[in-house]
């Protein structure tokens, strides 16, 4: 089973209308309103991947209660720490032929209280499962290390963690002796991270890079490239994943939907091989979706077969 953590779910709002007027009023007919958040997104393609999942992380007020409530109608497993605070709304204004406006809500802020009680269901939560994912940015409020608390937690119960983070939260990560199982970074997120530009022109830069101290001890590192697939490392070879090109219609929530395929795989125990076919198919079948975070599992087993592993 896979426990999929999100500390800051959002309900996302898309609203679609013809043509944005500002400083104006703008009527919307269609509405749509899904439970959001990387971690969510990961639980959803789990769910329709026929995998076990349960999601958990913060949630409040009655935004909250929606998220859960449509998790519940969906029969994905969840189990929350309820806040004092509200869940946000994330709004994304989708007109005038394919633009997109968002609207992002920093979301409620915690408290060093609301982490230690995450921790204590935590505790009693993840018995049952093997592989634990944590996606997307820490709440206000929360100490920079929180990851780096979390994953120790995990470490010490043998879980496999994929952590899927950015920015500080990454960074406090790299620079502890606490190392998640697998992160997913992209190149952009790799260049913010060291500060030092890195292509797959220069293999050998990018391949001494992570096997640096930042790196070297986290086993499987899943360089996403959009179109291009994947660069890997697993200890200390390296891959190069390539993927079938496609028509895109909606990428957003690829990377969630990649980190669904590792934790899938991770899962049972599959070959190196197997983990990243199942990561990279999961991923381009998200783009292939309108709806963010949603794949047909239909189509998996012929997009499986045309990921290709090479050891570089
Ligand atoms: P992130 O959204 O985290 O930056 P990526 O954009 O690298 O992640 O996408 C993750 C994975 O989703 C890719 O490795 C690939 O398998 C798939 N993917 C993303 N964009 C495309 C695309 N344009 N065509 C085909 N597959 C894609």
């Amino acid at each position: 089973m896979v426990l999929a953590i999100t500390l800051n779910p959002s309900l996302d709002i898309s609203y679609p209308i013809e043509t944005l007027k500002i400083n104006d009023v703008n009527r919307c007919q269609t509405v749509s309103k899904t439970a959001g958040g990387k971690g969510l997104n990961v639980a959803r393609v789990i769910h329709q991947m026929d995998g076990s999942v349960v999601a958990t992380g913060f949630l409040g007020g009655n935004i909250g209660k929606y998220i859960e409530d449509q998790l519940t109608e969906q029969e994905i497993q969840h189990q929350f720490q309820h806040i004092n605070g509200e869940t946000r709304n994330c709004i994304a204004i989708l007109h005038d032929q394919g633009q997109q406006t968002e609207v992002l809500e920093g979301g409620p802020t915690l408290s060093v209280e609301d982490l230690e009680k995450l921790k204590a269901l935590l505790e009693d939560l993840v018995g049952a499962h093997d592989v634990v994912t944590i996606s997307g940015s820490l709440s206000k409020g929360l100490p920079e290390d929180s990851y780096v608390q979390l994953i120790e937690q995990l470490n010490a119960k043998n879980k496999k963690v994929i952590l899927d983070s950015s920015g500080g939260s990454l960074k406090a990560v790299l620079n502890s002796n606490v190392k998640p199982y697998a992160i997913k970074p992209n190149l952009t997120e790799i260049e913010e991270l060291t500060g030092v530009a890195v292509s797959l022109e220069d293999l050998t830069g990018l391949k001494s890079l992570l096997l640096g101290e930042q790196f070297m001890a986290i086993p499987l590192i899943v360089i996403s490239l959009g179109a291009d697939g994947a660069f890997v490392k697993s200890g200390k070879q390296f891959y190069r994943v390539t993927i079938p090109k496609i028509n895109v219609v909606n990428p957003v929530g690829s990377g969630d939907s990649t980190v669904a395929g590792l934790a899938l795989a991770l899962e049972k125990q599959a070959s190196l091989e197997e983990i990243l076919k199942t990561a990279m198919a999961l991923g381009l079948l998200n783009t292939m979706e309108q709806k963010t975070g949603f794949v047909n599992p239909l189509n998996f087993d012929k997009y499986f077969e045309l990921v290709k592993v090479e050891e570089i």
